[in-house]
């Protein structure tokens, strides 16, 4: 700064002096006087230049077409570019942090609106937009209350505790497609509102069947329980002869029995659920699998009258199947003793394998019995879902066979069909995937 006043005050010197020199019509002084008017004119006018310059690029604030303006004023437009420049990176980096941040609230799992102090939708994310069926340019500052119409979030939002959460059903929901929201305002920033709404329908859903499959449980352990109860006191407070003794107490060993098969079916379902999946490197030879549940099959039609079944068991060709012996065999003999159980004294059970021609292959067991009408079939596979409760009673059923078939299949990455005519017979099959079979060479088979 002090360096220019010099070169001004030089300026003005020099035109002094050089007023003084050129002889003038004023004389020596008035034209030194003249000289130094004119040099400051003229110093000022290149300044107004340049400050004019400057200004007019301060306005247009084009950071990226500097003027090129010497001294001062070059000084200044310098500073104003630096400045500008700091400002202009700070504001790109909270702007890419305000999208970080936008894009870790549109990955949540959950919906989130941000609403203004009037309740009006400032911005929403993509779970929201699905949850509420909102877009995001139409539904922008719309009074969220217009939007959600739910009397249960009305009273809510106007009620001012937002310490708890409020259940709704979302506008989308369906009887087909039901969708139950749990949703929660946060207040923020002055009036401002976060609401975040979560989708419960599974957990909602999982809770129901928990509580239905604790009812079922409790049920029908309860029922056999309730009747030993009752031949215990019999025992106890009725003088019977042996015979009558042993009756009752054969009744007693039958309903022990029950309740022993049903503990044990929801064991080996708890097993199923709780196991690593199966891999596909134990290899096992179906027949060796079919001739057991053959054997099966024979001695509990035996068991259950003296008319026995006619029980056959045919194999298109040697083969391995790959997985867990232990539950291939439970799915298959569940299936085997189902058709026995089902199918009236006299009646046919056929036991089949056979490879199909995309390296599948199918284990079925179908029967003579009294078929299955259709409108039960997608439920058999349900925990404790009979078609006939007597039937499966009396026979030792104990309503999660099927269930237990259907969690076998879904961990080897098979299928379970079923096809049945109501008073024709039933065919169940297990489709094994080309992955998990494979044939064997005829001499390879009698080796093993
Ligand atoms: P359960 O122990 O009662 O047999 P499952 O889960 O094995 O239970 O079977 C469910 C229901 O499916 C049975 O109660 C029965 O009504 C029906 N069902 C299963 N297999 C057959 C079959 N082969 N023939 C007719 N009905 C069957």
């Amino acid at each position: 700064m002090a360096w220019r006043l010099i070169r001004f005050l030089l300026f003005l010197v020099v035109g002094g002096v050089a007023g003084y020199l050129i002889p003038a019509v004023w004389g020596g002084q008035l034209g030194a006087l003249a000289g130094v008017c004119l040099a400051s004119v003229f110093w000022v006018g290149i300044d107004l230049r340049r400050a004019r310059k400057a200004m007019g690029w301060m306005r247009a604030g084009e950071l990226d077409r500097v003027p090129a303006v010497p001294g001062l004023w070059g000084e200044a437009v310098d500073r104003v570019r630096r400045v500008l420049r700091t400002r202009e990176q700070a504001l790109v980096a909270s702007d890419a942090r305000l999208q970080d941040f936008l894009s870790a609230i549109q990955a949540s799992p959950n919906g989130i609106i941000l609403l203004d102090a009037n309740n009006q939708i400032e911005w929403c994310n993509q779970t929201a937009s699905q949850h509420w069926g909102l877009e995001q340019a139409r539904d922008h500052l719309q009074h969220v209350g217009n939007l959600l119409r739910d009397p249960a979030f009305a009273s809510y939002l106007a009620g001012g505790d937002y310490s708890g959460e409020v259940i709704v059903h979302a506008p989308r929901a369906s009887s087909s497609r039901p969708m139950r929201l749990s949703v929660q305002l946060h207040r923020y920033a002055e009036q401002r509102k976060l609401m975040m709404s979560r989708d419960i329908t599974v957990v909602e859903q999982a809770d129901a069947m928990r509580r239905d499959f604790v009812a079922n449980v409790s049920h029908e352990i309860r029922t056999p329980l309730t009747v030993l109860a009752g031949f215990v006191e019999t025992l106890q407070t009725l003088p019977l002869n042996d015979d009558e003794r042993r009756q009752y107490l054969a009744l007693m060993a039958q309903q022990a029995h029950r309740m022993q098969s049903l503990v044990n079916d929801l064991l080996a379902l708890s097993r199923l659920e709780g196991s690593p999946l199966p891999g596909s490197e134990d290899w096992m030879l179906v027949e060796d699998l079919m001739s057991r549940c053959q054997q099966e099959a024979r001695q509990l039609s035996g068991m259950l009258s003296s008319d026995t079944h006619r029980i056959s068991m045919t194999i298109d060709g040697p083969c391995q199947i790959a997985g867990s012996e232990d539950e291939l065999l439970s799915a298959m003999l569940n299936l085997v003793n189902n058709a026995v159980r089902y199918t009236p004294a006299g009646g046919e059970v056929k036991l089949q394998w056979r490879m199909l021609d995309d390296g599948q292959g199918e284990f079925s067991v179908s029967d003579s019995g009294p078929g299955i009408a259709a409108e039960h079939i997608p439920r058999l596979t349900e925990r404790f879902y009979r078609v006939d409760r007597s039937r499966s009673r009396d026979t030792g059923g104990t309503g999660l066979g099927l269930a237990i078939v259907k969690h076998v299949v879904q961990r080897h990455g098979a299928q379970l069909r079923i096809e049945s005519v109501l008073g024709q017979g039933s065919v169940f099959t297990i489709v094994l995937p080309a992955g998990r079979v494979a044939p064997l060479k005829v001499e390879a088979a009698a080796l093993a």
